[in-house]
């Protein structure tokens, strides 16, 4: 099993925003570069076009495109498929690294793609199925991350047809089998032993033409909707920590079970606080005298109080206070209030205040 990154948008050398021309520009003069038959000499050449042609199959195609850059936003192409178990390795970064072959090969990813809200007839005989899981990343922040609270998500559902039952035919019309694919669904694209199969675009991969499109999805066989959720946000949540919602997915098609809804979490930085655990650390600055002779200092908390510290005599710049509770509280947990001093230096003194710094050294027996 190879580990070749995967990603279609690096496969082109272009960015995620590229435009459709774009995209074609770079497929047509890297396949021109790797075609088998301009490197004979080179068995990665081949490889490599194989690559380019998966990679511009799928990002040609606007609706594929939308897919997979879903996909790939949430860091793992299988974690859109039921019954995949844990989610896939997370971050924005992930997806960049998926291996193909976790996906068992190209007929998967075909059919994760394409086939996404869409069932073979086979299927559709098999009955109602659970829908797919939706996942999503709700931003939040840092101090909602804290003491928790509430937030209200618009999430896009692409789900079955319930009118067409997802065949895309208007109900009684009846359906051809399809002339460009003579039924199979797929067409073959590239050449010899490079091609790679793609859905047939003419019958968009499910073989038959309906004879009248149904009205509610545009002959689509699905339809695209948006529900808004109020989620509950735990206080405490990590960043990247996940949440399963559970029936907030697509529907079921045939009349299935709903799919969960998998929220994950980005956690907001704040100017003020970072998180180590359940301690929130801050840090605060102090002058020279305050430091030298003590002091009470004001220090605001993560829920806009203000606290009283006691700075004593002779505190060292980097010394670390603990205010206790003032930290983030979870279950029967809490974390404290770290703030950390430092001591600034005047970078410009006045006459009489050199005169004074100096006869605080001599006083002290400091050299200067
Ligand atoms: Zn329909
Ligand atoms: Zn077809």
């Amino acid at each position: 099993m190879s580990t070749r990154t995967k990603d279609y948008y690096q496969q082109l050398g272009v960015t995620s925003s590229a435009s459709d021309e774009e995209i074609k520009k770079a497929y047509r003069s890297l396949a021109k570069k790797y075609h088998p038959d301009a490197n004979p000499d080179n068995p990665r050449a081949g490889e490599r076009f194989k690559d380019i042609s998966e990679a511009y199959t799928v990002l040609s195609d606007p609706d594929s495109r939308r897919k997979y850059d879903q996909l790939r936003k949430f860091g793992g192409l299988g974690g859109f498929q039921p019954g995949t178990g844990p989610m896939p390795g997370s971050g924005p970064e992930a997806g960049r690294n998926f291996r193909f072959e976790d996906l068992g090969g190209i007929g998967d990813i075909f059919s994760s793609i394409f086939d996404f809200g869409k069932r073979t007839t086979e299927e559709r005989q098999k009955g109602p199925v659970r829908g797919h899981d939706i996942e999503y990343l709700i931003e939040i922040p840092f101090r909602k991350a804290v003491r928790g609270g509430k937030v209200t998500i618009n999430v896009s559902l692409s789900e079955e047809c319930a009118t067409c039952d997802g065949t895309g035919a208007a109900p009684g019309a009846g359906s051809d089998t399809c002339a460009e694919c003579q039924g199979r669904g797929t067409v073959t694209f590239g050449q010899g032993t490079f091609s790679v199969p793609r859905p047939c675009p003419a019958c968009m991969g499910r073989g038959q033409i309906p004879r009248r499109a149904c009205n509610a999805c545009g002959g689509r066989g699905e339809v695209s909707s948006r529900r808004r959720i109020a989620v509950t946000v735990p206080a405490g949540v990590d960043d990247g920590s996940r949440l399963r919602i559970p029936g907030q997915g697509e529907r079921g098609p045939g009349g299935g079970r709903p799919g969960d809804l998998l929220v994950k979490f980005k956690v907001h930085s704040d100017r003020f606080f970072t998180r180590d655990g359940l301690d929130l650390i801050c840090e605060v600055p102090i002058n020279v005298a305050q430091a030298l002779l003590g002091s009470r200092i004001r220090v605001r908390t993560v829920d806009n109080k203000k606290i009283v510290l006691k700075i004593p005599p002779g505190t060292q710049s980097g010394t670390t206070f603990r205010i206790k509770g003032q930290g983030v509280e979870k279950g029967e947990r809490t974390g404290d209030q770290l703030v950390r001093v430092v001591v600034g230096v005047p970078e410009d003194l006045t006459e009489e205040g050199r005169e004074a710094a100096a006869r605080l050294a001599e006083a002290e027996g400091l050299r200067h």
